[in-house]
């Protein structure tokens, strides 16, 4: 009974272990399975030959599937992982093909694409297409399609199509960069020559010439920063606004720079304008001033009752002929005229008919005579005459015939007709004379004129 009951014991304690076994082989096979599952997830990604094989391993393994399934996957893994490993022990790669292959999403099934980090690449590049041209066509396409690549082969064609959209904007870029390159030349040249025509037309003045510095440098100074921020700058559009807001601010910097210039110029026309007015009114003071010297000039030289010159004038012109006459040895002939009895007449006719008298002859011994003999009063009722190139014999003739004209004088007084006469004393200008000397001859010859008997002419 006993052994009875110890068998049945052992029996059922084995069975229970056995049991444990099977729980514990089930639990082991479960985390098998899975940890199949999870490699095959991992392992994918190296090649596509692989792929399909990891791919078949692990929904085996999710399905649960049986050991001859199993077996026939393990084997076809292996030949695929041979295979692999003899393309790349032996075959010489294509690094193109290389890389197209490592940019190729891989198939996890045959109806799904798995992305990789290249073709998010991709998608990144025609992000930054349709970013640096928004109305480009075709991008949103070829996005949707390599979205949709079903394979290899369609994902290649895209991929192609990708590459062919990348090299036509980069041809774009470098036709738009040349253009660019073009016009900054074009605005340099044009800013140059503002600059130039700026720096000459405002040469003359400091103030202008300044300004056109202070012009100069900020034109410089933009053009710099626009050379500066073209050549940092690899968007066209940002590039067109930076050259347009370059060029408005030497616009403004010209425009600013005009408007003083114009009011330095209205400033200038206003001053010359001044300037030529007040020239024409110290023109016109100036004149006065030689018309008022000139007349005083004059009258210092005129006798103011007869008009005639005076004694100053005639000592004057009587040392020039002297100095002409030493020089030239020229003829010159003095006659020093005195009215006879003016006493008398300025006591028959008062002092007033005297004066009357005195303008008569006067005017009676210049009427007549040569423009270059001279004519003065010295003074009272005597006069004197200067005849230049004329000899004393000549001279004589001359001062007989003047002589006599004065006493053809037709004088009247309250009716009654008054006699004047006039006496001269002559003498010609001889060596070593000075003016006193011929003077004196002169006036020894009137004396004697009056001493024979008034109304006669003498020579000394
Ligand atoms: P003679 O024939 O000798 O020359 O006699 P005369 O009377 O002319 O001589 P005298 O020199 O003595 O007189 C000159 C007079 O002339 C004296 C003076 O009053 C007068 N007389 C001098 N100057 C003027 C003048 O400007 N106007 C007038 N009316 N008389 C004058
Ligand atoms: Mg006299
Ligand atoms: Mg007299």
């Amino acid at each position: 009974m006993t052994d009875a009951v110890d068998w049945k014991k052992k029996h059922f304690d084995a069975l229970r272990e056995i049991e444990a076994e099977e729980r514990r082989w089930r639990d082991l096979e479960q985390i098998l399975r899975r940890l199949v599952q999870r490699l095959c997830s991992i392992g994918r990604g190296g090649d596509a030959r692989l792929d399909t094989q990891l791919d078949k391993l692990a929904a085996s393994a999710r399905r649960g599937a049986g050991e001859v399934e199993l077996k026939a996957l393990h084997d076809s893994l292996a030949d695929a992982v041979l295979a692999v490993e003899r393309t790349a022990t032996f075959e010489t790669p294509d690094p193109l093909a290389t890389a197209r292959l490592a940019a190729l999403p891989r198939a996890a099934a045959p109806a799904a694409v798995r992305w990789d980090a290249s073709c998010r690449a991709v998608v990144r590049v025609l992000d930054r297409l349709a970013e640096a041209d928004p109305a480009a066509p075709g991008l949103a396409e070829l996005r949707a399609e390599l979205e949709a690549a079903a394979d290899d082969v369609a994902l290649a064609a895209v991929l192609g199509r990708v590459a062919d959209r990348v090299a036509a904007h980069g041809a774009d870029l470098g036709r738009e960069r040349a253009e660019a390159a073009a016009m900054l030349a074009q605005v340099t040249e044009r800013l140059e020559e503002m600059a130039i025509y700026l720096a000459s037309a405002s040469g003359e003045q400091a103030r202008g010439h300044a300004d056109t510095q202070q012009l100069n440098v900020e034109v410089l100074a933009q053009m710099t920063r626009l050379s500066d921020e073209v050549r940092a700058s690899d968007d066209l559009g940002a590039l067109r606004a930076l050259v347009a807001d370059r060029l408005e601010a030497v616009a403004v910097n010209v425009r600013d720079f005009r408007a003083r210039e114009e009011l330095r110029y209205a400033e200038h026309s206003a001053r010359t304008e001044r300037m030529k007015a007040r020239i024409i009114e110290l023109e016109g003071e100036a004149r006065a001033l030689h018309r008022s010297l000139d007349l005083e000039k004059r009258r210092a030289r005129l006798d103011p009752l007869t008009r005639i010159a005076n004694r100053a004038s005639f000592d004057e012109r009587f040392a020039e002929e002297l100095a002409r006459h030493k020089r030239f040895r020229a003829p010159v002939t003095l006659l020093l005229w005195d009215i006879d009895h003016f006493k008398t007449i300025n006591d028959t006719c008062g002092h007033r008919g005297g004066d009357a008298v005195l303008r008569e002859v006067a005017t009676c011994l210049a009427r007549g005579r040569r423009a270059t003999d001279f004519l003065a009063r010295l003074g009272g009722e005597e006069f004197v005459s200067v005849l230049v190139g004329t000899t004393l014999a000549d001279g004589l003739r001359v001062a007989e015939q003047m002589r006599s004209e004065v006493e053809a004088l037709p004088f009247h007084f309250r009716g009654s007709p008054v006699r004047v006469t006039i006496s001269c004393g002559a003498t010609d200008l001889r060596d070593g004379d000075t003016a006193e000397s011929a003077y004196d001859r002169a006036d020894a010859a009137l004396y004697r004129a009056k001493h024979e008997g008034r109304n006669r002419c003498a020579s000394g």
